[in-house]
């Protein structure tokens, strides 16, 4: 397992029920993390989490080095590593999503913003670690943002082409899709939030919390998205000869014309991964080894068990978050049934202990029957957990 956040511990925890793992580089709350690089390691299976190793072809070295491999080759990352890029996939696969224009100049881009309607959407071409779209009702910080993204001074490289999009409005799904190059199976839908406050309120971070199943998306709705939306993009980067062997992560918009695509990423979402993993019923090792050598076989079951997933972030996240102090409780959270805390952000500390050490810290899980269960279960973790200034939102799942 290559990667180092919550999701590829969510990923370690569940392939750990039929397999020996290895998470390289890990960190210092997920067992069997080990400092070795991946192409220092005998593996049956590489599962590759991030995107970032993905986008730089860690896919293509380790299949080059004759390793099977759960993860798209660079060539299919950039899906991700270029906004542009997946959407004009998007438009050649007939896929529904969003109207856009991609721009490297100011007046143009200038021109296209003007004549959008609010909400304003601007986004970076390139990774920004999952900030660098905004989305705002004010059209003076949607021109200002152009600026600033086009000038480099926002995002670096990442900026220098944006994408505006028009502003669409519903609630959002995930779906994440385990493809072998030619076909493609969900797994149980999830829903993240993104935004750093209760409400909604605020700057979008790599994701605050998530839950699954969700009642907005029943199997009639993955079903029609994996047929119009899924299974079209599969064959439209096949026709670009792209052997896509990893996931297609779906994220949609519900609009009130149907559901509608925001984005794919080529990866696990985080922290959705968190709270659909986990409940899977079948052999997650088996299903991506399947993936892997192209030729899926078993379609994923899921416990009727529902899971929620609260963040715990550093404070001052996602701006300057403060790291370096000591995580109380984590223990006591871990042992109590149903529960189970994904590690992200977490270091060693001078005497051995377990500190922060960066912005999202742990995912704290909870099992229950339905969505209220689950998460009145991890609201009793979280709140054995401490750290000055640790912050959650307590919205997570509320009203589900
Ligand atoms: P993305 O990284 O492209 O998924 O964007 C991050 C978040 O920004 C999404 O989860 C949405 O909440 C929001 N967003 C992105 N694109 C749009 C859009 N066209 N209309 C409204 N909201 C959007």
């Amino acid at each position: 397992m290559v990667g180092s956040g919550g999701r590829e511990h969510a990923l370690a925890h569940t392939l750990g029920r039929s397999a020996e793992v290895v998470v390289t580089p890990g960190n210092p709350g997920i067992p069997g993390s080990s400092a070795v690089s991946p192409e220092q390691i005998e593996a049956d299976l590489f599962v590759i989490g991030p995107e970032a190793p993905l986008v730089d072809g860690l896919a293509d070295r380790l299949r080059a080095a004759g390793r099977r491999v759960f993860g798209p080759g660079a060539d299919g990352a950039i899906l991700e590593g270029s906004k542009a890029w997946m959407k004009g996939l998007l438009v050649e696969a007939g896929v529904p999503t969003a109207d856009h224009g991609t721009f490297i100049d100011r007046e143009s881009a200038r021109a296209f913003l003007d004549r959008q309607q609010p909400p304003y959407v601007i986004k970076t071409d390139g990774l920004a670690a999952g900030k660098g779209v905004l989305v705002t009702e004010s059209l003076d910080d949607a021109r200002a943002a152009v600026d600033e993204y086009l000038s480099g001074s926002a995002f670096g490289d990442a900026g220098r082409t944006v994408v505006i999009e028009e502003g669409m409005v519903g609630p959002e799904l995930s779906i994440l899709a385990v493809c072998d190059g030619q076909r493609a199976v969900a797994l149980a839908p999830a829903q993240d939030f993104k935004r750093i406050g209760d409400g909604d309120a605020g700057p979008n971070t790599g994701g605050m919390g998530a839950y699954s199943p969700v009642p907005l998306a029943p199997a009639t709705v993955v079903d029609d998205v994996m047929d119009r939306f899924v299974e079209p993009t599969l064959a439209a980067l096949r026709g670009r000869s792209i052997d896509y062997r990893g996931v297609l992560y779906a994220g949609l918009m519900m609009t009130a014309d149907g559901p509608r695509m925001l984005e794919y990423n080529i990866r696990f979402g985080d922290p959705e991964c968190q709270v659909v993993v986990p409940r899977l019923t079948s052999d997650l090792a088996e299903l991506l080894a399947q993936a892997a050598d192209g030729a899926l076989r078993d379609t994923p079951s899921f416990s009727d068990q529902a899971m929620v997933g609260i963040v715990c972030a550093s404070e001052g996240y996602p701006a300057s978050p403060r790291t370096g102090d000591p995580i109380a409780g984590l223990a006591d959270a871990q042992g109590m049934d149903d529960v189970v805390v994904f590690s992200a952000g977490v270091g060693l500390g001078d005497k051995g202990e377990q500190v922060t050490s960066g912005g999202r810290v742990l995912t704290v899980c909870a099992t229950g029957r339905d969505i209220g269960a689950a998460r009145e279960r991890a609201t009793e973790a979280v709140g054995k957990i401490s750290w000055p200034g640790m912050y959650h939102r307590h919205d997570i799942a509320a009203g589900i």
